[in-house]
């Protein structure tokens, strides 16, 4: 805020010299002596006098040798007058100079209007610096409703093209479409075939939304507009639908072209349902994007694409033919995606040849790409720190774990008998995970603590699932509850560090009888509605729609379940009492066990047939 402080400044020193000259001319003229009537008589008897100035009431008198004094006399006598009473010849009078003036036109203007002219003045002078500095912030005040939408143009210099985003094939397939519209669209509107307006881009945050339809203006060579839904709503009302008019008409002066609004959601939201004060407005916003959107040609050749996580909370009018009509849907990229999107970012790193990114891949299965080419700068910067000039496998498989569940706590110095509980803990989660057919395979087991944890096994599904069978929750819920176990049956007593893995399990317990309709007892049914509340984009509220007897058998199912993931787990561990020792002992001893190292000690192991019961 430095012009407001510099203006501030300004003003209070207009106050100070406006003050100074007011107050100099009223204490200026050094005071006039106060004398009464006779000696003013006795004075002109001896021609002391030089002027007699009368005005209204006061009487001014200038002696010979420039003293100065007044006097007053009765308003309704005249001066002369009452000098004549008091003795005065007219001779005498005449000799003493006497001039009648009306009240001073100056004397006036510094005595009765000055003042009361003076807060008013002070207040302009105020009011015309806040003016000034309110149109020094927005100079542009009366472009508000311009919109400021950036331009990229096709001589961009850093063009993203289709080869610049990784695996999302389909919905590359897709937009290619929407690039040969733009390239060509004779092509198209001579057969009759008209060309979309609206694309509507969906996926969850950093799939790669924005680069995609980056990617889409630089493969058709096209310009293309960038605005954010946030963009278009200001402080005031009407703004926004006015930005949204220009950003139109910008674009159908530069057609063909690309009109690009990321996040729509912030505009787009279902109308009606708004919460918070400035819904009107965005509303506004809205039916002007609709408006405009049924207002151009489609063969015009401007196509509009948006950008949401949020596809469920959009309005419906925006999604209908028409509109945006197009669904492209970014998903979470699976294994061969998150390779290929590695080997892109890899590319300006120099990392050592024998790094693995299959592996990377693998272990990093719920990444985005946005996720993926942070960690590879993690990655970096773990390996700048290490002053190498290499990226190593295990810079990238650190920092993968680092991302995940927080950095290493190397300063934190756990005891002997702490250090021994988290070895039979994590040691009782990996012998689970491993022994287990229904459970992913174990890829690592730690007792450095991270994050919150104490220790950590990390156990990777061999590909990527979108189903989950009962049988793998259920060898789940028994891997969760082997580090408990473990403990227990180890050294006859339980620590706090099992308490998260209680927490989950316990909600994956439930989630199973009240979501998934895997509880035998209760059958196919979801109990309980959950209700989204749209302005925190959380489930947060949690309906109850069945009875309290339903409520009774569901906490006995998810009992049930629970009680048999700890048989499951107790099984396992007594019979196979042997190696959660040598697995303890190990991890005591080397701290981390990477998957071959862990795996080889199983290497006398004979598979037993133990399987999951419910
Ligand atoms: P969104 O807009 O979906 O939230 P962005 O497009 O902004 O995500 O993606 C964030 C960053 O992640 C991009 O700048 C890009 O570097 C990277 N990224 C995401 N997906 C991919 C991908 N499929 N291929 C290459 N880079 C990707
Ligand atoms: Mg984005
Ligand atoms: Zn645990």
């Amino acid at each position: 805020m430095k012009p407001l402080s510099k203006n501030v400044i300004v003003a209070i020193l207009a106050i100070l010299v406006i003050s100074i000259i007011f107050s100099n001319y009223t204490f200026k003229n050094d005071k006039p002596e106060d004398v009464n009537l006779a000696k003013v008589v006795e004075e002109i008897q001896n021609g002391k006098i030089k002027s007699i100035d009368i005005e209204g009431a006061d009487i001014k008198i200038v002696l010979n040798d420039g003293t100065k004094q007044t006097t007053r006399k009765e308003a309704i006598v005249s001066l002369p007058e009452a000098l004549i009473n008091y003795g005065v010849t007219a001779e005498q009078l005449r000799n003493a100079n006497i001039t009648v003036k009306d009240r001073s036109a100056r004397s006036y203007f510094v005595g009765v209007i000055l003042p009361s002219l003076l807060p008013l003045l002070l207040l302009i002078i105020v009011f015309w610096f806040m003016l000034r500095q309110m149109q020094g912030a927005n100079s542009k005040a009366m472009q508000f409703g311009n919109s400021n939408a950036k331009e990229f143009n096709k001589d961009q210099k850093q063009k993203v093209t289709f080869a610049d985003v990784a695996g999302a094939k389909e919905s590359k397939e897709e937009l290619r479409e929407v690039v040969d519209f733009l390239k060509s669209p004779k092509k198209f509107s001579d057969l009759g075939a008209k060309i979309p307006k609206g694309v509507l881009l969906m996926g969850r945050p950093g799939t790669g939304k924005t680069l995609l339809a980056r990617a889409v203006a630089g493969e058709a060579g096209v310009p293309f507009f960038h605005m954010s839904g946030s963009e278009f709503v200001e402080m005031f009302v009407g703004v926004g639908a006015s930005r949204v008019r220009d950003l139109f008409a910008r674009a159908k002066k530069a057609a063909p072209c690309i009109i690009f609004i990321d996040e729509i959601d912030a505009v787009g939201r279902q109308r009606g349902s708004g919460l918070g004060g400035s819904h009107d407005e965005r509303e506004q916003t809205l039916n002007q994007i609709l408006v405009e959107m049924d207002g151009f040609d489609p063969n015009l050749g401007v196509i509009v694409i948006a950008a949401t996580n949020r596809p469920d909370v959009l309005d419906p009018a925006l999604l209908r033919p028409g509109r945006f009509d197009r669904r492209v849907i970014l998903d979470l990229p699976d294994i061969n995606e998150r390779e290929a999107i590695l080997q892109i970012y890899a590319k300006n790193k120099p990392l050592v040849a024998e790094i693995n990114l299959r592996r990377v891949a693998e272990r990093t299965a719920g990444f985005a790409g946005a996720d993926l080419m942070n960690l590879l700068n993690e990655a970096a910067i773990r390996a700048a720190r290490r002053n190498d000039t290499k990226v190593t496998q295990e810079d990238v498989l650190d920092s993968i774990e680092k991302v995940m569940l927080g950095p290493e706590r190397k300063s934190y110095v756990m005891t002997k008998e702490e250090k021994k509980v988290t070895a039979y803990h994590e040691a009782g989660h990996a012998i689970i995970a491993h022994l287990l057919p229904n459970s992913d395979p174990v890829h690592k087991v730690s007792i450095i603590p991270r994050g919150s944890a104490g220790g950590y096994t990390m156990k990777v599904p061999g590909e990527d699932k979108r189903l989950h069978k009962r049988a793998e929750f259920l060898a789940d819920l028994a891997v969760m509850l082997g580090g408990f176990v473990a403990e227990k049956e180890t050294f006859g007593d339980v620590t706090t560090g099992a308490s998260d893995d209680l927490r989950r399990s316990t909600r994956l317990a439930r989630e199973l009888v009240t979501r998934y309709g895997m509880s035998e007892t209760l059958g196919p049914r979801v109990f309980g509605e959950t209700q989204e509340m749209i302005f925190l984009g959380k489930e947060i509220h949690e309906q109850r729609n069945y009875s309290e007897k339903t409520a009774e058998l569901i906490d006995l199912e998810v009992e049930k379940l629970v009680n048999s993931a700890l048989d499951t787990a107790r099984g396992i561990i007594r019979k196979e009492k042997l190696h959660l020792d040598k697995i303890a002992k190990t991890l005591l001893e080397k701290e981390v066990l990477e998957k071959e190292e862990f795996e080889s000690l199983f290497s006398d192991h004979v598979p037993t047939t133990t399987s999951v019961v419910a």
